[in-house]
Parts: structure tokens; sequence; C-alpha cells
């Protein structure tokens, strides 16, 4: 990729928006991550370099902040913040869907809080296991750092959602809801995820026993989806439900990401198959 930015089009049937795609990617991938090293085609490409890529997003209703690398990582933060700052100038009613792992800085902070009524913003917290965490997401920020950035955004009535993905059901899933919610988070979306066959392997590499478990369970299900790897069905569903519990006990709502759970259709687990956010509702209606 030759340029520092380009729009693409979605790859996320539940959430048709173009998606922003950075040059600069993870140095220090996450070890479930088949995606940062991904390079779109041609026909994907929307608009390319950071003018023309706010031109462009400033004519649609939303834009995904970023499917392939983390948009807050250091090298890409500046741009992050010039992206929103000057496409909601352009459309007050364009309303970004931001996801990050790594710690927003100040001003972007500041800039997210004043504009929480146009913004929906997902934090990802797969586990609280600092451990699990050093050896799954080594280039992410630890995990204490991003409960208390998710807690001052909380403060600042940014309506935070928390995501879990992948669930990996280490044991930890009380402590992880109460961590959460102490937080002041009120929604989480959760999904086991998938693996590739390469990282399935780097996870049989991890030297963690845990991860190496989990990594021999996966399985390859049609039904679920045909991206990748994963948990077998009666395994996924019981692991999500403890989740969904210990988020009951807290009072957090929780809902399954069917992305790569389509079999999970008559479990009777809360599922999400679209992404509907207040804030893109108001969007709507107005
Ligand atoms: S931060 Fe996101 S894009 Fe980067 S390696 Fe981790 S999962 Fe992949």
């Amino acid at each position: 990729m030759k340029t520092a930015v380009q729009l693409v089009g979605s790859m996320y049937p539940c959430q048709n928006v173009p998606m922003v795609v950075f040059g600069k990617r993870c140095p220090t991938p996450c070890l479930y991550c088949g995606l940062y090293k991904y390079q779109f085609p041609a026909e994907k490409i929307i608009a390319e370099g950071k003018e023309k890529v706010i031109e462009e997003m400033s004519k649609h209703k939303s834009t995904y902040f970023a499917p392939v690398t983390d948009c807050f990582l250091p090298e890409n933060s500046d741009l992050t913040h010039n992206l929103l700052e000057e496409t909601w100038k352009l459309n007050q009613l364009w309303t970004p869907l931001v996801n990050t792992k790594q710690i927003i800085p100040g001003k972007t902070k500041n800039l997210i809080i004043a504009n929480k009524h146009r913004l929906v913003l997902q934090i990802s917290v797969p586990s609280v296991d600092e451990e699990i965490i050093s050896i799954l997401e080594p280039g992410s920020a630890p995990i204490p750092e991003r409960l208390e950035m998710i807690k001052r955004l909380t403060l600042a009535r940014v309506p935070v959602i928390v995501v879990v993905m992948p669930w990996f059901d280490l044991g930890n899933a009380e402590d992880l809801a109460e961590k959460i919610s102490s937080t002041g988070v009120l929604r989480s979306i959760i999904s086991n995820g998938i693996l590739t066959k390469e990282t399935k392997n780097r996870m049989l590499n991890s030297g963690n026993q845990q991860l190496i478990q989990v990594a021999e369970s996966v399985c390859f299900s049609k039904e679920a989806t045909e991206k990748g790897l994963v948990i077998p069905r009666e395994q996924r569903i019981e692991s999500l439900t403890k989740l969904i519990n210990a988020f009951k006990n807290f009072g957090v709502k929780v809902r399954v990401c069917i992305s790569d759970n389509h079999d999970l259709g008559d479990s009777g687990l809360p599922l999400c198959g679209e992404f509907k956010h207040h804030n893109f509702k108001r969007k709507e209606e107005r």
C-alpha cells in the first residue's frame, strides 16, 4: 500500500459502511489476528490519501476505524485524530464506529467526548488476565490502562461498548464481568472468534497451556463460518452462556456477534446480526 490511508468497501454485512485502512500496520500483532497484513484488492478501494478519504467519508453515514490495524497505534493516532475532526466538520451527522485496544491520546479523547453523540466507540477487552493478554495481544495497551481509560470515558458520558473477542473462556468470566462493569460500561459484544491455520499454529507455539488447549480444540465448521476454525458448537454455547450470565449478574447488556457463529440461530443466546446503535438510529430519524 503506497498511501498512508485508504477508504475501502465493507467486509462485514452487519455494519455495511466503508472502512479506513492505514498503511502502517500493527508492528507487534495479536496472536489470533489473521488480518494485520491483509491488502485490499483494487476493486474494493473507494479513495486513497487523506484529503480524498475525508471527502469520501463525509458522504456516508458512518465509517469503520479500522479493520486491519489499530487506529490508535502511536503511528496512526495523529492521522486518526485528523480524519475524525475534519470529517465531522464536513458532515455533522457522520457517526464513525471506532474500535481500539490502544490508549487514546488526550487530545483525541477530548474530541471524542465533545462528539460523543455522533460516535460509536468500542474498546476491546478479551480478558483481564495480564499473563494471557501479554501473550495474546503483545502490542496492545495493558488491561489496567484500558480499564482506566474506559472509566474516564464513561464518566464523561461516552457510551463505550466493550468488545470481548475472542472469548476463550479461560476461567475468568466473573472477574472479567466485574472489572468491566466497574468502569461504568453498560453494553458488551462478545464472540469466540475464529483462527486461521497460521494463528492456530501461533497459539500452539505460545508456550501457554491454556492457549494450546484452545488451539487444539478448534475445528472447521462450515455451519458456523467458512472463514476459519472455530471452537465446537456445544463448547461455544457453554462458554458464551457463562460469560452472558456473568455480565447479567453485573448489569451489563450483552449480545453475541453472529459474524462467525452462523450456527447459533436456535441456541437461545442473545444474538447480534446487525449493528444497531442508538447513535446510528438517531441519525436515521433525522
Ligand atoms: S490490533 Fe487488531 S489488527 Fe492489530 S494485530 Fe491486533 S487484532 Fe490485528
